[in-house]
């Protein structure tokens, strides 16, 4: 089976805007916003539909690493999204969370 996407990313030598044993950051490809970075679990977790109380630690790791990974963007404001499955929106099928700032975010929540 081939492998995901994001899975094949992070063992890549690509740039990364962060990593460590739990976690990895990156730019996205087609940004969306002056600054737009995916933050993914290594762990192959397909959408926010699958998390479950197993990934708690995990999750929480990767939310405390969210104000570190927008600081060292630069981003005093931001904006965390994620998208669970196609009818919203989510093309690749490994959890990610979008990081996106540096300019106006004219969609209001
Ligand atoms: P989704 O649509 O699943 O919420 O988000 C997937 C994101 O992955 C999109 O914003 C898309 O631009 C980004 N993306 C797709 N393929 C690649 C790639 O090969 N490299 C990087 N860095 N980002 C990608
Ligand atoms: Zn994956």
């Amino acid at each position: 089976m081939d492998e995901c996407l994001f899975c094949r990313i992070q063992k890549e030598d690509s740039p990364k805007v962060y990593e460590d044993e739990l976690i990895v950051a990156f730019n996205d490809i087609a940004p969306k916003a002056p600054v737009h970075i995916l933050i993914i679990p290594r762990e192959h977790i397909v959408s926010a539909a699958r998390i479950t109380p197993e990934h708690g630690a995990l999750l929480a790791h990767l939310w405390t690493k969210i104000p570190v990974i927008a600081k060292d963007a630069g981003l005093t404001d931001f904006r965390v999204v994620t998208n669970a499955g196609s009818g919203a929106g989510q093309s690749v099928d490994h959890l990610h969370f979008h990081l996106i700032g540096g300019g106006p975010l004219n969609i209001v929540l």
